[in-house]
């Protein structure tokens, strides 16, 4: 009988210092999560509320799958110790609703905020539609005149083209035109994450799965971004 009391008190004693030491190892990481939380990043959902954004096959809606995809990607940020920032976490635009231009306030609301908040970088999740429906992929836009935008647009099209494995890959595109590019005053991406005309990629992007692949696509590139950001 005493033996087995020896026994079981040495487990005991064990058991309490892997405890001791596992609580030192969370509590060293939770510091570095805290030093390198300073850099704050902001999540776009595009569209919300009245607007639908574009409408795929079978009337799939993008503002659903974006805003599903965005809050998968703040969680992936944020495990790797990020401050996410959301424009929304719900299905609502930022718009009010006696506003007599609920899109342009929408809009300007999304800009004041990146404004207001100065995030090291904004990633937009939007889904694309054409009408040939055979055609599919991500692609991510930047704007035109950022050497920066094109830099984190190229880290992130790899990602996704990699890791969806993606047949007929696309490459970055720089755009003059679009609001959130224009008007950012930080460095901004807008990703489509595939086209919603496309049977087969509408298929996937409805998929937790799929939608996890491509939060930890962006997120991936946004990391090496930043990484390579900080030698310059
Ligand atoms: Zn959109």
């Amino acid at each position: 009988m005493k033996k087995y009391g020896i026994e079981l008190a040495m487990a005991c004693l064990l058991l309490l210092s892997f405890y001791i030491l596992s609580r030192e190892a969370a509590q060293t990481a939770g510091n570095m999560s805290r030093s390198e939380s300073s850099q704050v990043i902001l999540v776009d959902a595009g569209h919300g509320g009245a607007d639908p954004g574009m409408i795929g096959v079978g009337g799939l809606e993008e503002k659903g799958i974006n805003l599903e995809i965005a809050l998968k990607l703040k969680k992936v940020l944020e495990e790797k110790g990020f401050a996410v920032l959301m424009t929304r976490e719900k299905d609502q635009g930022l718009y009010d609703e006696d506003s007599r231009n609920q899109k342009a306030q929408d809009m300007q609301r999304r800009i004041a905020l990146i404004r207001e908040n100065s995030p090291v970088l904004c990633v937009s999740i939007h889904q694309n539609s054409y009408q040939d429906p055979a055609v599919y992929g991500p692609q991510v836009f930047y704007y035109e005149d950022s050497a920066q935008g094109k830099t984190l647009a190229e880290l992130i099209q790899t990602e996704l083209n990699t890791r969806l494995e993606v047949k007929r890959p696309r490459s970055p595109k720089g755009n003059k035109t679009y609001y959130l590019l224009k008007r950012s005053e930080s460095v901004l991406n807008i990703v489509e994450c595939g086209f919603l005309t496309n049977q087969e990629e509408a298929g996937l992007l409805q998929q937790e799965e799929y939608q996890q692949k491509i939060a930890q696509a962006v997120a991936e590139g946004i990391c090496t971004y930043l990484r390579e950001d900080t030698f310059k």
